[in-house]
């Protein structure tokens, strides 16, 4: 099995995404016609269906929604990490995100409510996955 398998796909949509995940920043779609954020990313505003929509730098901090402990999964390279967690944070800047507990990190750290600060796991030369860990200080 090719080992990168499992790595997003980068398209001309995704490409700003996946280009400012490598340089550590997390970029979430505004709308500037009703002038609100939204994630996931996507062409049109899911709220007034404008196009008039663009990138925009998120501080990459929020706070745990809610998450989930994944203790088994068969396929590498998740039967490599398990047991490992996927979170939905909610950004300060008002969307829901998901994404993985950093995997260097204890999961007896995570929990509903926390305050995190998104980081990323360089995966390959074009992929780094956003990850999340605790704020510090
Ligand atoms: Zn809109």
């Amino acid at each position: 099995m090719d080992e990168t398998w499992y790595l997003p796909v980068v398209d001309s949509e995704s490409e700003p995404f996946w280009k400012a995940a490598r340089e550590g920043r997390f970029l979430i779609m505004h709308c500037r016609a009703c002038d609100r954020p939204y994630f996931y990313p996507r062409r049109y505003c899911p709220r007034c269906w404008s196009d008039d929509t663009e990138w925009r730098e998120s501080s990459g901090r929020g706070t745990v929604y809610s998450y989930s402990v994944i203790h088994q999964n068969p396929a590498p390279p998740f039967r490599d990490w398990a047991p490992y967690a996927v979170v939905l944070v909610d950004l300060e800047e008002g969307v829901r995100v998901m994404g993985n507990w950093d995997r260097t990190l204890d999961l007896d750290a995570l929990a509903v409510g926390l305050p995190v600060q998104v980081t990323f796991e360089e995966i390959t030369d074009e992929i780094a996955l956003p990850r999340f860990r605790p704020i510090e200080g």
